[in-house]
C-alpha cells in the first residue's frame, strides 16, 4: 500500500514499529485486525485500536460497498479445479477455487504432497475434464517434488479418461524451484510473478501455485519466543504475496502445512495447523488430512467462507488420488 502505518491518526513511530513487529505491516493487515488483537500487540487501549482500524479501513478502501451483482460478476471468473475425487469435489462446492488460498494440513505421511502433485496434473487438463488449461509453479521447501510421481498420475488420468496423455508435456508445464530458507521462499513469490507474466504472454497461464511446505523453514529458523513476532511479520508478508498472486493470475494457491498437538484442547482432536492467526486468517479454505485404513485418507473441510464443514474419503494409489 502507498500509505505508511504512521500516517494513520493515533499511530506514532513507536506504535507503528510495534505493529510491524507483530506482523501488521500494511494498512490492509491493520484494517482486518480485531481491536483486541491490535490493542494487545501494540500496547494501546481498545478504543484507540478501534479508531486506528477504522482509519485503516478507509485508507485501504476496504470498507466500501458494492452490490451483489458486481460481486457475482467477479465470482464468475473463479475457476474450480477438480481434485479428481467425487466426494472431495462435492465438499469443495465443485473443486479447488482460484483467487483463494487452500491450505492442506496434516501429519507427516497424511498425503499433502500427494494431493499437491495430483492438482499439478489436473490443472493442466481442459475444462471439460475439470482442469483450468493452466501451467503450474511449485515452491518446494522440503525437496519432495518427484517428476516420476507426476508421470504415474498422468498415466492414471490416461487410463481414467481413455486418452493418450503425454507425461513429458505435463512435466514441461510444471515449474519447480527449491526454496533454501524462508527469505528465499518469500522472494520466490516475486520470481513466480515474473514467470507467470511471461507464461501468460506465451499462452500458458499459471493457474496453480503450490507452496510445499509453507512453514517448514519458518519453524526451523525462528525458534524461541523472542523471535515469534519477527516470524509472524515475515509470514504475513508471504501470505499476502500469495493472495496477490492468486488474484493477479486468477490462480489457485495451494499451501501445505505441518501440525502440532495443542495440549490445552479440552475435547476433540488436539491437532492444529502451525502458523498462528496469520495463516488462519489468510487461508480461505483449510483442509485437514488424516490417515485412515491402508491407502484411504480422510479430508476434512475445517474452514470455508461459503461451504459447510464436511469430510471426504479419498485413496492415495499409484494412479494418483482417487475415489
Ligand atoms: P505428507 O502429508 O507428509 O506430504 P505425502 O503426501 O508425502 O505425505 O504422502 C506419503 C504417502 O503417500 C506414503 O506414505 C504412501 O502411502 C503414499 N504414496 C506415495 N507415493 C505413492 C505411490 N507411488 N503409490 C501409492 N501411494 C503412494
Ligand atoms: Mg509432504
Amino acid at each position: 500500500s502507498e500509505i505508511a502505518l504512521d500516517d494513520l491518526p493515533g499511530v506514532g513511530p513507536a506504535t507503528a514499529e510495534k505493529l510491524k513487529e507483530a506482523g501488521f505491516n500494511t494498512i490492509e493487515a491493520v484494517a482486518v485486525a480485531s481491536p483486541a488483537e491490535l490493542a494487545n500487540t501494540a500496547e494501546i487501549g481498545e478504543s484507540t485500536a478501534a479508531k486506528i482500524i477504522n482509519a485503516a479501513r478507509q485508507a485501504a478502501d476496504i470498507g466500501g460497498f458494492e452490490t451483489g451483482d458486481i460481486v457475482l460478476e467477479r465470482r464468475k471468473l473463479v475457476g474450480k479445479l477438480t481434485t479428481g475425487c467425487t466426494e472431495f469435489n462435492e465438499m469443495m462446492g465443485g473443486g479447488i477455487e482460484s483467487q483463494a488460498i487452500t491450505e492442506l494440513y496434516g501429519e507427516f505421511g497424511s498425503g499433502k504432497t500427494q494431493v499437491a502433485h495430483q492438482l499439478a496434473v489436473n490443472v493442466q487438463m481442459d475444462r471439460e475434464h475439470g482442469g483450468l488449461d493452466g501451467s503450474v509453479i511449485i515452491i518446494d521447501t522440503e525437496n519432495t517434488f518427484r517428476p516420476e510421481r507426476i508421470t504415474q498420475m498422468v498415466n492414471g488420468l490416461s487410463e481414467k479418461y481413455g486418452m493418450e496423455l503425454n507425461p513429458e508435456e505435463f512435466l514441461q508445464n510444471i515449474h519447480v524451484a527449491r526454496a533454501y530458507n524462508s527469505n528465499h521462499q518469500i522472494l520466490l513469490v516475486d520470481s513466480a510473478t515474473d514467470l507467470a507474466n511471461e507464461l501468460r504472454e506465451m499462452g500458458k497461464p499459471v493457474r496453480l501455485l503450490i507452496v510445499d511446505s509453507l512453514m517448514a523453514h519458518f519453524r526451523a529458523e525462528y525458534v524461541g519466543r523472542g523471535t515469534l513476532a519477527d516470524r509472524q511479520q515475515k509470514l504475513n508478508k508471504h501470505m499476502h504475496g500469495l493472495l496477490r498472486f492468486g488474484d493477479l493470475f486468477n490462480a489457485c494457491v495451494v499451501v501445505t502445512n505441518q501440525v502440532m498437538s495443542k495440549p490445552d484442547a479440552f475435547f476433540g482432536d488436539p491437532t492444529r495447523p502451525v502458523g498462528g492467526h496469520i495463516v488462519g486468517h489468510t487461508a480461505t479454505f483449510r483442509l485437514y488430512l488424516r490417515k485412515s485404513k491402508g491407502e484411504k485418507r480422510i479430508i476434512r473441510l475445517v474452514d470455508s467462507p461459503n461451504l459447510p464443514e464436511g469430510e471426504a474419503i479419498v485413496a492415495v494409489t499409484t494412479a494418483g488420488i482417487t475415489d
